[in-house]
Formats: C-alpha cells, structure tokens, sequence
C-alpha cells in the first residue's frame, strides 16, 4: 500500500512533467498502480488507517505524484450534496466544460504540497470527462461542484500543473467575477 513516503513533494521535478497516455489495453503493472493511487485515497479518509500509517487525508491523487508520469487518477469523495464519486481512470479527458467559473471558498489543498496556500483557485464550474475504468469500461462522466473541481486539479496533475498557479498571487482572496463559490 501506498503511503506518504511515496508521495513526492513540490519541488520535484516530475510534479512539472507532461505525463504520458497509457496504452490501452492497460498492463497488469498500470492497473495495479492505478488501484493504488484509489486505495491511498480510500485508506487516507478512513481514521484507523490514516492514523496507523501516518496519512495525509486526502479526496484525490494522480499518478506524477508518486513519481510514475502516466495518465492515471483516483478520486474518492462525498460532494456537497452528499454523493460519491469514487473513481480510478486511465487517461482521463475533459471533453467540454462551461464558461462559467467555480472556486472553493475554503481554497484547495494538495498531497504533495505539505504547507497551506491559500487563495482563490478558479476552475470551470461543470465539466464533461471521459476515461477508462480499471476494468477496460469507458466513461463518461457530467461533473459540477466539488466532484468538477477535484477531477480538474488531479488531471492538472497529469499535465504539471499545480492548484497555486491559479491563484492570484497579489490579492488571493480577490472575489472572481460571476464564479460559483462552492462551500464544503
Ligand atoms: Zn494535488
């Protein structure tokens, strides 16, 4: 199982790299990684776990940030309307997205950032991705709220994007004209 001392931290280089697509029919050795990255996220929500093997809580987790540039990412969340989405995908792509923006009111936080920065990060209010499932199934997924942003910080991720780069850095508290601000 994966723990915090697999996760690499900003500054690494990789955490800026493009990471590359993954063949598909995936391999053994990918969808045991991805698996991985679902489990971490699962295993780090839950208090017995977290607390024995030392776990940042966390919602999401991308591939680069255990240092493997492939395109694969968990998410494991309750949204603000109480629905899971509990999610591990190869090559996940956002497809379409609105114009409108939303933001976290509490701010976004990272694994692989270990001090709290915060600041505004705009995303797009709602998005449609498509992605594989460990098990080969393609889909297709219509996401807004705290699941949309989520899923476009770790896919950020997969392109060496990190949260802070959105944040404006002169007035990180700026009200962002016509977003939805999304409490958790
Ligand atoms: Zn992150």
């Amino acid at each position: 199982m994966l723990t915090m001392e697999d996760i690499i931290r900003d500054g690494h280089p990789s955490l800026r790299k493009v990471a590359a697509e993954v063949s598909m029919p995936p391999s053994e050795e990918d969808k045991q990684i991805l698996s991985s990255l679902l489990e971490y996220v699962i295993n780090s929500q839950n208090p017995e776990i977290s607390a024995q093997y030392s776990l940042r809580p966390g919602i999401g987790l991308a591939a680069p940030q255990i240092n493997v540039l492939k395109r694969m990412i968990a998410v494991h969340l309750t949204d603000e309307s109480g629905t899971l989405y509990s999610y591990a995908l190869f090559n996940p792509k956002i497809i379409s997205h609105s114009v409108e923006k939303a933001y976290l009111q509490a701010g976004e936080g990272c694994l692989s950032v270990d001090k709290a920065i915060p600041g505004y990060v705009p995303r797009h209010a709602r998005i449609t991705l498509k992605g594989t499932t460990i098990d080969g199934e393609e889909v297709k997924l219509r996401l807004k709220g705290l699941a949309s942003i989520c899923f476009q910080h770790e896919i950020d991720h997969l392109n060496g994007i990190m949260f802070y780069d959105y944040i404006n850095h002169e007035d990180p508290l700026r009200p962002i004209d016509g977003a939805i601000a999304i409490e958790r």
